[in-house]
């Protein structure tokens, strides 16, 4: 599962571009599309949202305690090239039970369950505490499949090809390639004492599943 919280908040805003905003906006008659990109580039502003919104179609929303991940502007304040790999330890229902309790520390972007359903807990805006590194938080989409290190029936079928479908989609949203050294497992964030998913997890099967659902593998 996931590790330690990841240290107090930290804003990396980018304030070239919030000069460059205020450079194009002088004298320019900006349209309405393009005043709608740049006012939340500006510090301390933040993107719209809406409540129960999910980033992956179809995915059931279950909010994470916010004690459990770092609010942010993902990838404006930080670049996301990363997909980390988890497994819970334990039933769907205590993992989402434990992301939901603030005295956890730590808490994942998803949770896949063995039929293959898509639960989504923390947006892909902010930086959840599930690497245990914050580097890591800050670069990463955390996917946390349920089941057991060392039962490799853990992993069904539909469960491959759910998550696959999934980090398809958040590879094709941030441009990030399908490789090992960018869909990574917890065990090889650096400095971590954890070991999913795993020697069951089969990621020859796993990358050739995400590379197939490309990128045209459904609706963002
Ligand atoms: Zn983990």
């Amino acid at each position: 599962m996931e590790a330690t919280e990841d240290g107090p908040g930290r804003l990396k805003r980018r304030s070239l571009l919030a000069g460059g905003a205020a450079a194009a906006v002088g004298g320019a008659v900006l349209g309405r599309d393009e005043l709608a990109r740049l006012w939340w580039r500006l510090p301390g502003v933040e993107r719209p949202r809406t409540a129960g919104a999910v980033d992956f179609r179809g995915a059931l929303w279950v909010p994470a305690s916010p004690a459990n991940y770092r609010r942010a502007d993902r990838p404006d304040d930080y670049a996301v090239d990363r997909v980390v790999i988890h497994v819970t330890q334990g039933g769907y229902a205590s993992a989402v039970k434990v992301f939901r309790d603030p005295a956890h520390g730590a808490a994942a972007h998803y949770v896949v369950r063995r039929d293959g359903r898509v639960t989504q807990m923390i947006r892909e805006l902010d930086v959840a505490f599930h690497a245990g590194d914050r580097e890591y938080n800050e670069r990463s989409v955390g996917i946390e499949h349920v089941g057991f290190v060392a039962d490799p029936s853990s992993f069904t079928d539909a469960m491959y090809a759910g998550s696959a479908r999934l980090t398809a989609r958040v590879c094709a949203r941030y441009g990030i390639p399908v490789d090992r050294r960018h869909v990574v497992g917890h065990a090889e964030v650096p400095g971590t004492d954890h070991t999913d998913p795993g020697p069951h997890w089969d990621w020859d099967r796993y990358l050739r599943l995400v590379r197939r659902a490309g990128p045209a593998a459904g609706p963002a």
